[in-house]
């Protein structure tokens, strides 16, 4: 069994970014910006958002944190969203979710310049991903098609079955698999599906985005197969200094006993997630060079 080390692919990815950073300043261009917004306090939105400014910093970026108070309104959040959208001195940005419950979230994800959406949230990327066209790819469906290309994991023609539809993991992964130069046969499960189990046992490469601790069980799965595991949940443990064990979707010890390839949690998705992010904003950055003729 091999373990897809998503922190030494992502360490790899940051290093390439930053090379490109070291090019575009020796050409006296201005290096990338991205900017992350947070809304109130939410433990662990402020985790992400720390570990996004931090990879920021590692590749040479310049990174903004705008920290609104919980208390702020839909308005004064689409006016910030404007003033971003209007900086030219930024190349994109991401609104951490989520969002108190008094703001609707779809109308913010709507609000984002498309070209600036290095999260891929909005439709128009979802939309132009779906139809094969030059779009930005949410940062952790990007994260896993770039593991499995580079870890060779072959996709032509074998069965997918990805578990959970959200609109950030399971649905675009779904879209990914099937497209042209991946190839997959996909079938996409979620909470309504019958007979999961059945379904799994038939997968090559299994994509788990559900959230809920150990639910992919060795019996789930067959001989030689590829799970990606995405899920993420705090699970209290009083053993731990922090009160909390990270768990993943999948029960590692059945699952690795039949599987040629799998993700650890932590450390196989998660921090592909935000190397993928800072890689959205370095392709914004190349893009606006591009339209500009800098
Ligand atoms: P979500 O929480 O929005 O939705 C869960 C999905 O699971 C739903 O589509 C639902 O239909 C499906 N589901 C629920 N019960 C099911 C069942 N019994 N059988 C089949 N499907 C079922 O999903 P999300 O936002 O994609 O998050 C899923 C997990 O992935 C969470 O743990 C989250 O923290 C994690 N996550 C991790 C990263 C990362 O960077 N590693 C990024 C995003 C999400």
């Amino acid at each position: 069994m091999i373990l897809l080390d998503g922190k030494k692919i992502s360490n790899q990815i940051k290093d390439e970014i930053s090379q490109e950073v070291t090019v575009l300043k020796q050409q006296g261009k201005r290096t990338p910006h991205l900017a992350a917004v947070l809304v109130g306090n939410d433990g662990a939105s402020l985790t992400y958002v720390g570990s996004k400014v931090k990879a920021c910093e590692r590749v040479g970026f310049t990174s903004s944190l705008i920290h609104l108070p919980e208390n702020t309104t839909e308005e004064s959040l689409l006016l910030k969203i404007d003033e971003l959208n209007n900086d030219d001195t930024l190349d994109g940005f991401i609104v951490q979710l989520p969002l108190p419950k008094h703001i609707d979230e779809q109308k913010i994800l709507l609000a984002v310049n498309p070209k600036k959406d290095v999260d891929g949230f909005h439709p128009e990327n979802f939309g132009r991903m779906a139809l094969d066209m030059e779009s930005y790819i949410p940062a952790t469906p990007f994260g896993i098609m770039e593991m499995l290309k580079r870890y060779r994991v072959e996709t032509s023609g074998k069965h997918t079955v990805v578990i959970g539809r959200s609109h950030i993991v399971g649905r675009p992964m779904s879209i990914l698999m099937s497209q042209k130069g991946i190839d997959s046969t996909v079938t996409l499960t979620h909470s309504r599906t019958k007979n999961l189990a059945e379904i799994t046992r038939q997968a090559d490469i299994i994509i788990i985005a559900l959230g809920k601790p150990e639910f992919l069980t060795g019996d789930m799965v067959k001989k030689g197969v590829t799970v990606i595991d995405v899920g993420i949940t705090r699970v209290p443990d009083n053993t731990k200094a922090k009160g909390y064990t990270i768990k993943g979707d999948v029960d590692f010890d059945s699952v690795s006993r039949k599987a040629d390839f799998l993700t650890p949690v932590p450390g196989g998705v998660g921090p592909m997630t935000i190397a993928m992010l800072l890689k959205n904003t370095l392709i914004a950055r190349q893009r606006q060079l591009k339209e500009n003729r800098e």
